[in-house]
């Protein structure tokens, strides 16, 4: 009984997703699920990439306060703040609830920033286009191979807080080649958010994919 209701779930998440998708493909939206730890650098990474893009909006997930959404309202970005009152995860139902307090016809790319965790979050489709999951080099090595789902079910890996790399025992080589073994599909960029650096590279490619 416990599985058939966890499945129910999951059904319902993915029905609405899919009417999320729908509605933003109508609206001309390029969608970017952005997942990752906590402090992993998410926000950060926004408010570098707001720079970088135009006609950008966001919806912003945390379990309370409204602080990342206030530090994209700052930079004049559209934001709508889900607050998930413990959840651990964004659901497609809240993603929905959010769609609706957002001018789509305005917004050409929205970054989905969901809650800061590494587990839960891989296993809900919002209706994104893109999967990116942010992981910061103070985080250590290991966690690609600790928590392979929400690798294995993304489309880009951003490696952040690069220039921090001098001061950590973090091997790039184990994490990308346990990248390349457990999420080949998985494009790697290398960036620095807080100064900005490789932060273009990934925009670019955003664009890119946003163009197809
Ligand atoms: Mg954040
Ligand atoms: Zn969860």
């Amino acid at each position: 009984m416990k599985i058939v209701a966890a499945k129910k779930i999951v059904a319902a998440n993915d029905a609405i997703a899919a009417g999320n998708r729908a509605r933003l493909r109508a609206a001309n939206v390029f969608t970017v699920n952005l997942l990752g730890s906590p402090g992993a650098g998410k926000t950060t990474l926004l408010e570098s990439l707001s720079a970088a893009c135009d006609r950008l909006a966001v919806i912003e997930g945390d379990l309370a306060t409204a602080r990342d959404a206030q530090r994209i309202e700052k930079l004049g970005v559209p934001v709508v703040q889900v607050n998930t009152g413990g959840g651990c995860h964004l659901d497609a139902n809240m993603v929905a609830s959010a769609l609706a307090a957002l001018e789509l016809d305005k917004v050409e790319l929205l970054f989905i920033e969901n809650v800061g965790n590494l587990v839960c979050t891989a296993g809900f489709d919002l209706g994104e286009d893109l999967r990116a999951v942010v992981l910061s080099v103070t985080e250590g090595d290991d966690k690609i191979a600790k928590y392979p789902p929400i690798f294995q079910r993304a489309d880009a890996v951003v490696f952040n807080k690069i220039d921090l790399l001098p001061h950590t025992d973090f091997s790039l080589d184990r994490a990308l080649a346990d990248l390349k073994r457990l999420a080949p599909q998985a494009e790697v960029f290398k960036v620095a958010a807080r100064t900005g650096d490789g932060v273009a590279a990934f925009a670019t490619r955003l664009r890119q994919r946003m163009e197809r």
